[in-house]
């Protein structure tokens, strides 16, 4: 913009010395035009040449700033000059001295990138302007020009410091904002946003040999934060993220989500540096049984989305989630079929709620005495168009992994609603239908409003709807839960324990939530033709859940042998292939004439 204007200003005097000249004016000896028009030209030339530089720069053709920092000084130097020997004339004569001004403003304006240079460069010029007035023939100078001339001299210091700080403060913003942009909000490590942009580059610059993406998972922090509370899980989540800084120095490294870390690194030695790093949050938190599931992803080409590469690493650290011994996977293409599977069951749960490709089956519960329908299950399935039959544990955990199983649970709860509704309208028999939530729904959405509202848009008894939740979801002392549960059978709605056996906290859970049935898990029945013990275990549940006032139903039974024997230990209700499959409703109603 400077060189601009001093082009422009440049151009109009050359025009205005030649027309003087030209049009004989006399009053000036001949020197004096040429002197000014050198003047003219080598200010013109040298806002030029500035004006050049800048915009290659601007475009990004010369990257070195060095050639523009000598323009820049050749060009202060010569508006300088310039501003001073105009004015000095003109004072000489008698006149004001607002070229030097102007030039000194304009000179400090472009240099207030460093106050000290401009404040040694304004004094100096200033002191030498001074001198040279002093000097001028026949123009003394007063008490009253001295003290003007300071005061400027301080004013323009003063506007060049406030522009600078002005600056300052307009590059520190921009700095925090950038620095919040790449940075992760609780832990000050990079985030995803940074990483996927630094991945690429290292990836074009660095090619892929050797290269490795690691997906880090806490596997044990849900229950941890469940235990501890949500204030000392984020501090479990800022020392993890400590270690994976000190571990990974150099590497590129950010927190992905949750209690979740990425890494983009090297492969040597790479399960030694885990372990490690696994060690050394074991050690922090030795009171808490921690462990960490690794999963690795070497890329295949250098213009891999890093996202996917993720993705891949996230589902082999997935794949050993459940498996105690194993702390690091590497994906392999073995993994392939599965992995896009679950990609697509995450990426088209939308779809499959929107589109009817999600259908509930019904499983009948009989009652032990006489083996006569007294419940069902609402079990979900995903007929894919793509994919065809998808089964419960295919979707589900990835569903769960994913924070969206809430969509699935919400839509089963509905069809059931609608199905119950439409029993009702046919004027129908119709019986209890149990409905699966799973634990992450409580935190997903609000599940006592929207039992609520659609009993009461579907007009259903609440005693037709119970709600199941497994039992490896709950842990003891969970406030929030408990309070929602209780919420929710205050509605009237029975709660029932599912799958009670199969995860670590049974009998704990047992004494802080009151549930109305016992669901027994299928692994109890397993061996109980050939091993006293579990038939001994099996009585032994059935008679604690009668002392705690809860009835017990039993999954998975598929002989007359396994139900003869649950009838005598006093099992009330029974649930397996021997009654019933999981059948689609019109299957339902011609087997069971209900719905
Ligand atoms: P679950 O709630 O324990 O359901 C019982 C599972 O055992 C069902 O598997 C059922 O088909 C199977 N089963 C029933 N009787 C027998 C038998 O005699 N022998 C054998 N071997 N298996 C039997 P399914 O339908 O594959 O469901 C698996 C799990 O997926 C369910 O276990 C439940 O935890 C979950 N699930 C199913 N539908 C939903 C849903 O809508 N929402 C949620 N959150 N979870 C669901
Ligand atoms: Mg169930
Ligand atoms: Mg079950």
């Amino acid at each position: 913009y400077m060189s601009v204007v001093v082009i422009v200003i440049e151009i109009w005097m050359i025009i205005s010395l030649m027309n003087r000249w030209f049009t004989g004016d006399t009053t000036r000896p001949k020197i004096w035009y040429i002197e000014h028009f050198i003047w003219y030209t080598t200010f013109l030339l040298s806002a030029l040449l500035m004006l050049i530089f800048a915009l290659l720069f601007l475009r990004g053709r010369v990257t070195n700033r060095v050639p523009g920092k000598i323009i820049m000084a050749f060009f202060s130097f010569v508006a300088l000059y310039f501003g001073m020997s105009v004015s000095y004339s003109d004072y000489s004569k008698g006149e004001q001295i607002l070229c030097f001004v102007m030039m000194i403003i304009f000179v400090m304006g472009l240099i207030n990138w460093r106050p000290i240079v401009s404040i040694i460069l304004s004094a100096s010029v200033f002191k030498l302007f001074y001198y040279m007035m002093e000097h001028a023939p026949d123009h003394p100078v007063s008490y009253a020009t001295k003290v003007n001339y300071f005061t400027l001299w301080i004013s323009i210091v003063m506007l060049s410091l406030s522009v600078y700080s002005q600056r300052l403060s307009e590059a520190e913003k921009d700095e925090s904002l950038e620095y919040s942009s790449i940075r992760d909000e609780l832990t000050g490590i990079p985030n995803m946003y940074y990483f996927r942009k630094k991945a690429i580059e290292v990836l074009s610059n660095e090619g892929i040999d050797n290269k490795l993406f690691l997906f880090i998972d806490i596997a044990n922090f849900k229950a941890f934060n469940e235990k501890y509370g949500y204030d000392i899980g984020s501090e479990l989540i800022i020392s993890a993220a400590k270690l994976v800084k000190n571990q990974f120095e150099g590497d590129l490294y950010a927190r992905y989500s949750d209690d979740h870390f990425v890494v983009l690194t090297n492969r040597d030695n790479i399960e030694e540096r885990l372990d490690i790093l696994a060690k050394m949050l074991e050690e922090q938190h030795s009171s808490t049984r921690l462990s960490l599931k690794v999963g690795s992803y070497a890329p295949k080409s250098a213009e891999l989305d890093p996202s996917i590469a993720c993705d891949h690493a996230r589902y082999a650290s997935s794949i050993i989630k459940k498996n105690y011994d194993l702390h690091y996977c590497e994906y392999d293409d073995n993994m392939d079929d599965d992995f896009h599977k679950r990609q697509y069951i995450v990426t088209h749960i939308d779809d499959a709620v929107n589109q009817g490709f999600i259908e509930v089956y019904y499983q009948p519960v009989v009652w032990a005495d006489n083996h006569s329908i007294c419940g069902v299950e609402a079990l979900a399935r995903w007929i894919d168009p793509t994919y065809g039959f998808l089964s419960p544990a295919e979707f589900i955990p990835a569903l769960e992994e994913y924070r969206l199983i809430h969509k699935l649970d919400q839509k089963v709860l509905e069809i059931v609603c609608l199905d119950i509704n439409n029993g009702i309208k046919n004027k129908s028999k119709i019986v209890p239908v149990s409905v699966n939530f799973s634990r992450l729904d409580f935190e997903l959405f609000n599940v006592k409003e929207s039992i609520e509202n659609l009993t009461s848009k579907y007009n259903v008894p609440s005693d037709m709807l119970h709600i199941e939740i497994t039992e490896s979801a709950l842990t003891a002392n969970d406030e929030k839960l408990m309070n929602t549960v209780q919420l929710i059978k205050n509605l009237g709605i029975e709660l029932w324990l599912d799958d009670f056996g199969s995860g670590y906290s049974s009998l704990n859970v047992l004494k802080d939530y009151t549930f109305d049935v016992m669901k027994i898990d299928m692994v109890f029945l397993q061996r109980i033709n050939e091993n006293e013990k579990s038939r001994a275990i099996l009585n032994s549940i059935v008679t604690m859940a009668s002392l705690i006032n809860m009835e017990t139903l039993t999954e998975g039974v598929e002989t007359n042998e396994q139900a003869d024997f649950l009838k005598e230990i006093g099992c009330k209700r029974l649930q397996g292939y021997l009654f019933g499959k999981p059948m689609p409703i019109r299957d339902l109603r011609s087997a069971y004439k209900c719905f």
